[in-house]
């Protein structure tokens, strides 16, 4: 009879202790402290005020939350006096259902739905949660508004200078408004 197993384990290699060392398995954790540009600071900032900024390009009139500090479409800066305050109701109009993978780390364990907005008065977020709604019930052109943390626990440690409007110690999340649904053609040129 022929021994098919394979030497698949480091259990079953002989070991030579005079071979070089060529690589060590460690875990190990890294933590990267990084300066908060002042656009993104501003938007931490009035996130603590229960305020959503963005600023409205001069040129096309987009509107980028957080602020960038210029348009990269115009290619021209924006700064204060392009700050608009932005309305807290708006439209789904994209989502995508994450189904955590338990590698190493990760805390989820049931679907979840990441939502992209539309805001009412202009301005999009993406990465934003609607924590309690089924993920069978997110559907584009659900109405919703904004959840925030409450005082004393808001906080916006997670904000970055690239989190794209994600900022979940600031913003619990949306929930429906219960209106009806908005038409396809309210939202359908603003997905991205
Ligand atoms: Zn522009």
């Amino acid at each position: 009879m022929t021994d098919t197993k394979q030497p698949d384990s480091k259990q079953d290699e002989a070991v030579d202790p005079n071979a070089p060392i060529t690589g060590m398995d460690y875990f190990m954790k890294l933590e990267y402290h990084e300066l908060i540009c002042p656009v993104v600071r501003e938007f931490a900032d009035a996130l603590m005020e229960k305020r959503l900024i963005g600023h409205k390009c001069p040129k096309c009139s987009l509107i980028y939350s957080p602020p960038r500090g210029y348009c990269p479409i115009c290619t021209v800066q924006t700064t204060k006096a392009d700050e608009i305050e932005m309305q807290t109701r708006g439209i789904v109009t994209n989502y995508t259902v994450v189904t955590p993978v338990q590698y190493y780390g990760q805390e989820e364990t049931e679907p979840f739905a990441k939502v992209s907005l539309q805001l009412d008065g202009g301005g999009n977020l993406s990465l934003q949660d609607l924590p309690g709604v089924p993920v069978e019930q997110v559907r584009s052109g659900m109405r919703v508004e904004i959840v925030w943390a409450p005082d004393g626990e808001r906080h916006v440690d997670d904000v970055t200078n690239r989190s794209w409007g994600s900022a979940e110690g600031a913003i619990r999340g949306w929930k429906p408004t219960g209106e009806p649904d908005a038409d396809p053609s309210e939202y359908s040129d603003k997905v991205f």
